[in-house]
C-alpha cells in the first residue's frame, strides 16, 4: 500500500528548501498537541514516521514524506501552541502562507483538530489560507475515542455547520489513532486527491 511505504524525504524551513514542485502532495496542519503526528503515523501504519516534537526549532520545518516518485505527504509546523517569540511565529506564518499559496503540487490540506477543542484561531487561520489557495480540505476530528459516540457525532455536526458554504471541498471526519477509527475513510479521500 502507498501509505505504508511513506519515508522521510527532506525538511524545509522556507520555500527555497522544498523539493521540486512536481507531482502531487497533501499537507497536514494542526495546532501543537492536536494529534497530527499520531494521525500521520496511524495513516501510514508506522510508529514513528512523524515525530512528536515539543522543540520549537524542529516544529518550524515543513517535513516532506515521499509516498512514491510523484506523491508526497507534508507535515506542516504547528505554531499555535509552542512557546516561541511573536517574531518567530510571524516568520512561520509567513512561510506557511507562502507555501500554501504558491505550491503547485499541493492538492489538499488536512487540518487535524482535537475533537474536544475544534476550530481554534490556528485552525481558522489555516482554513482561511486553504480557501484562499483553493485547496480541498479535510477537517480531522481526532481523539474521538475521548468522547462517547453520540457526543463525537454531535461535535462533527457542529463543525460541519460552522464551515458549511465555503468555496472549496470540505469534509469533516472523526478519527482516533489508537482505535484506527477513520483511517480507511481518510485514505480514500487522499487517494482521490493524489490521483491514486
Ligand atoms: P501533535 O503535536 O499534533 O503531533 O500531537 P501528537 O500526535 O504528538 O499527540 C499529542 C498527544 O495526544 C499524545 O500524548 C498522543 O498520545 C495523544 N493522542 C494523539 N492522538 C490521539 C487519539 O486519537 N486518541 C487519544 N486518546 N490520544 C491521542
Amino acid at each position: 500500500r502507498l501509505y505504508q511505504g511513506a519515508h522521510f524525504l527532506t525538511a524545509a524551513v522556507t520555500l527555497q528548501h522544498t523539493p521540486e514542485d512536481s507531482g502531487r502532495e497533501v499537507a497536514f496542519a494542526g495546532r501543537s498537541n492536536a494529534g497530527k503526528s499520531s494521525a500521520i503515523n496511524a495513516l501510514c501504519h508506522q510508529k514513528s514516521l512523524a515525530k512528536t516534537s515539543k522543540t520549537p526549532g524542529r516544529t518550524q520545518q515543513l517535513i516532506f514524506f515521499e509516498l512514491d516518485e510523484t506523491r508526497r505527504l507534508v507535515d506542516l509546523p504547528g505554531y499555535g501552541y509552542a512557546k516561541v517569540p511573536e517574531r518567530i511565529k510571524r516568520d512561520w506564518q509567513y512561510h506557511l502562507s507562502q507555501y500554501l499559496e504558491a505550491r503547485q503540487s499541493l492538492v489538499g490540506l488536512v487540518i487535524v483538530m482535537d475533537i474536544r477543542h475544534p476550530l481554534t484561531d490556528y485552525d481558522r487561520q489555516m482554513l482561511a489560507w486553504g480557501q484562499q489557495a483553493g485547496l480541498a480540505m479535510l477537517l480531522l476530528l481526532t481523539k474521538a475515542d475521548k468522547l462517547k459516540r453520540g457526543a463525537a457525532q454531535a461535535a462533527r455536526l457542529a463543525v460541519e455547520r460552522a464551515v458549511r458554504g465555503g468555496p472549496t471541498e470540505m469534509t469533516v471526519e472523526l478519527f482516533s489513532a489508537p482505535e484506527r477509527q477513520g483511517v480507511v475513510a481518510v485514505q480514500g479521500i487522499l487517494d482521490r486527491w493524489l490521483g491514486v
